[in-house]
């Protein structure tokens, strides 16, 4: 009998979505969990009756087979914001991705790079301060874990591509299987795999959210934001770039390396309207103001994306709870209402449950979870903006409050959308329950979608 059933060479060639482990008719193929906590499958040959199937199912076979015959073809590359365990990120990018597909034509190839944004080719010395600083990072996770040092005290200038450390494999397992269903996304790229990149490009666009935050630049990362690659000829377009930055010293320090890097662009939008005239005062060139691609679409867009969720959806009501880190205040807020309207917390957060008796962990959760959770809450309460951006497009009350070193994202969103009432500082009160006007807001996210279409359309003419 035939065994040479090879389902990747390369672990880079497995996304680890188990479409192969669950085809198969002899459950011959069982995942397994990596150092890094990622999922593989693994064959047992005595079981394996060489149906091949499993090859067949493969959508990272499929897509590796379809490049290659495509390679010739134009392309249209999109280079989005961290795809790593970021919910908002990832589903940005597969809203982007669909919106560019329904411009150009057909005979284009678009493709969402996987870039390692924080890779700098390592020298002998940052090696070895990498090693340490992982170790270092790995202790201070255990430590906040058994409460010996706050999540707050974690870091004064945050680096936007810090790993999460994730020991959940099947958060991971989430992450993948939703990359896999709704994203045509490359092979990993870092800085000096895309200098090298020959595809016959005829766009680039550098997608969504912080990827021009000044400590990027301080940081001398994540140069491909700025599309340093590919071929001279190709358009080179910013689709709603955001700096999180309010207009301050931080911004006007790094004027001239944005100035240099911002050369070849030829259309430019931004997401905050604060930082307008910054980059158009730098770069010399109209800037537009465009939407997170979250808006381009209304809600029922993200129906399949919700139905691919592996939660059931729960029958108790809830409060959906999304933060980042351990925040007393929020704690307490989210707790008194889950008592007094006899509600569970769904919540996801770094901190082990704050809310007692109230809490259900939802740290596991992937992109297409985090929607559902979103979109079946009474309540939502969160310091994150693509948190506030689905609350917004599912119509749910909310309360965003804001986290240290946060810049003016959800200021930005819920000025357009008259809300700002709804962004509370730490000692503020506010009640929950005082009444939105929805109608309001979708015409004004109408109106963004609206705007934004237009200047991609423009942006990609004749491509
Ligand atoms: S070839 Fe068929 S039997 Fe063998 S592992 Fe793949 S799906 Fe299972
Ligand atoms: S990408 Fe999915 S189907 Fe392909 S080998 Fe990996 S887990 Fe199996």
């Amino acid at each position: 009998m035939n065994k040479d059933i090879i389902l990747f060479d390369k672990k880079e060639n497995c996304c680890g979505c188990w479409a192969c482990s669950n085809i198969c008719p002899q459950k011959a193929i069982k995942m397994y969990e990596d150092a890094e906590g990622f999922l593989f499958p693994s064959i047992n040959l005595d079981l394996c009756v060489s149906c091949r199937l499993c090859e067949q199912v493969c959508p990272m076979k499929k897509r590796k087979a379809l490049s290659e015959q495509k390679q010739n073809q134009p392309h249209v590359k999109i280079i989005n914001f961290s795809m790593d365990d970021n919910y908002g990120a990832v589903i940005a990018g597969a809203c982007l991705e669909n919106a560019v597909k329904s411009i150009v034509s057909d005979h284009n190839i678009v493709e969402t790079i996987t870039y390692d944004a924080s890779y700098t080719k390592p020298s002998f010395k940052k090696k070895l301060y990498a090693e340490k600083t992982a170790w270092v990072d790995l202790f201070k996770v255990f430590l906040r874990k058994i409460h010996l040092i706050s999540a707050e005290q974690k870091e004064s200038d945050p680096n936007p591509f810090k790993k999460v450390v994730s020991t959940s494999p099947l958060r991971n397992h989430r992450y993948n299987r939703f990359r896999c269903n709704f994203l045509n996304m490359t092979k990993p790229e870092n800085d000096i795999t895309l200098s090298e990149c020959r595809d016959n490009i005829k766009a680039l666009i550098c997608g969504s959210d912080i990827v021009w935050h000044p400590n990027l630049i301080k940081r001398n990362q994540a140069k491909a934001f700025y599309l340093n690659f590919g071929n001279e000829n190709a358009r080179r377009i910013s689709y709603a770039a955001s700096l999180d930055c309010f207009n301050d010293e931080t911004l006007y320090e790094h004027k001239s390396e944005y100035k240099k890097r911002l050369k070849s662009f030829d259309y430019i939008s931004v997401r905050e309207q604060c930082n307008v005239d910054f980059i158009s005062s730098v770069s010399k060139k109209d800037v537009s103001l465009c939407c997170d691609p979250v808006f381009l679409f209304d809600k029922n867009f993200f129906n399949s994306m919700i139905s691919s969720s592996e939660e059931p959806i729960t029958n108790d009501k809830y409060i959906y709870v999304y933060i980042l880190s351990h925040n007393e205040k929020i704690a307490e807020y989210a707790t008194r209402i889950a008592k007094e309207k006899n509600l569970k917390i769904l919540f996801y957060s770094e901190s082990q449950n704050d809310f007692g008796e109230y809490g259900i962990n939802c740290s596991a959760d992937g992109p297409a979870e985090f929607l559902q959770r979103i979109k079946n809450a009474e309540y939502v309460i969160t310091t994150s903006f693509h948190c506030v951006a689905f609350s917004l497009l599912f119509e749910k009350k909310f309360i965003a409050f804001r986290r240290s070193g946060m810049g003016p994202k959800i200021d930005n969103i819920l000025s357009i959308v008259g809300l700002t009432e709804r962004l509370i500082e730490d000692n503020s009160v506010f009640d929950i329950d005082e009444l939105i006007d929805f109608s309001k807001v979708r015409s004004a996210l109408l109106q963004e979608r609206k705007r934004s279409m237009e200047f991609l359309k423009k942006s990609l003419e004749k491509i």
